[in-house]
């Protein structure tokens, strides 16, 4: 059973202390929903498991599948089965959305899907997506509205099944609408439908979902919420947490770590 083990994280952009020791596992078919005020570390946890080279690990462990996730390059971390949506995702100019994908998943598996294959996937997750065909020939990222993006990133989900999958800020900038779409393609990939009655067919990954806000846990609802404040958990619970937090905000958590 795939297993992300987080124990005692301390992470470093320059000579800053970010992370000051996060402990956190995530099994396959758990979501996790990792919430928090802005500048609580947040994006450094998602940035530091996905090997950035900006964010340094001064001390801690993480474990994927009981290997040692910090002594693989960032392609290997993929190849592992480890996926990672930006918050603010890069634009690849002159590569198709189709191209991207293709190479996105050739790199992860080892060889190149065959093209029959990969079309119809492709065009099963963008029907579902409510994508536009004409996305796929578009430059990656390149001037996509936060909705694009967004699907853009649910998309790849769909067609990589990752064994983990961190989210962050899926749900920044989005309407009601793309809100809905994007949470209703988290949940079929987790083989939910719309009531959150388990279907079957879902690939058992699990998910760590990083948000400010709680809007998106009315439709995406977490096994787990962790409540970060200044670079560690301060709170763990269920999904009744994230309800307090809808009422009560994170004042509390800010007013005691600061
Ligand atoms: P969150 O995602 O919870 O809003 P971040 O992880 O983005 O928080 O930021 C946490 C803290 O680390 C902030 O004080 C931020 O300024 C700092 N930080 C994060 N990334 C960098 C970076 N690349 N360079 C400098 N400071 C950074
Ligand atoms: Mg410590
Ligand atoms: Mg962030």
């Amino acid at each position: 059973m795939p297993t992300l083990e987080i124990r005692d994280l301390h992470v470093a952009v320059g000579d800053k202390e970010i992370l000051r020791g996060v402990d956190l596992t995530v099994r396959s078919g758990e979501t996790h929903a990792i919430m928090g005020p802005n500048g609580s570390g947040k994006s450094t946890l998602a940035y530091a498991l996905a090997g950035h080279p900006k964010y340094t690990i001064t001390s801690g462990t993480v474990l994927l599948d009981g290997e040692d996730l910090l002594e693989m390059k960032v392609d290997e971390r993929a190849r592992a089965g480890l996926f990672l949506a930006m918050q603010y995702p890069v634009e690849v100019p002159g590569v198709s959305v189709s191209n991207f994908l293709r190479s996105a998943i050739t790199a992860v598996r080892g060889e190149a899907p065959k093209l029959r294959e990969f079309a119809k996937d492709l065009k099963a997750g963008m029907d579902a997506l409510s994508i536009d065909p004409a996305f796929a020939q578009r430059n990656t990222n390149e001037g996509f509205s936060g909705g694009e993006k967004k699907r853009h990133e649910i998309l790849q989900l769909e067609l990589l099944k990752p064994k983990i999958a961190i989210l962050d800020e899926t749900d920044s900038g989005l309407d009601v609408d793309a809100l809905r779409v994007v949470s209703e393609g988290i949940n079929r990939f987790r083989g939910l439908d719309a009531s959150g009655a388990d279907t079957g067919s879902g690939v058992d990954t699990g998910v760590l979902l990083i948000t400010h806000y709680t809007r998106i846990l009315r439709y995406v609802k977490p096994d787990f919420v962790h409540v970060f404040a200044a670079g560690r958990i301060v709170e763990e619970g269920g999904p009744e947490l994230a309800e307090k937090l809808e009422n009560e905000g994170y004042e509390a958590y800010t007013k005691a770590s600061a």
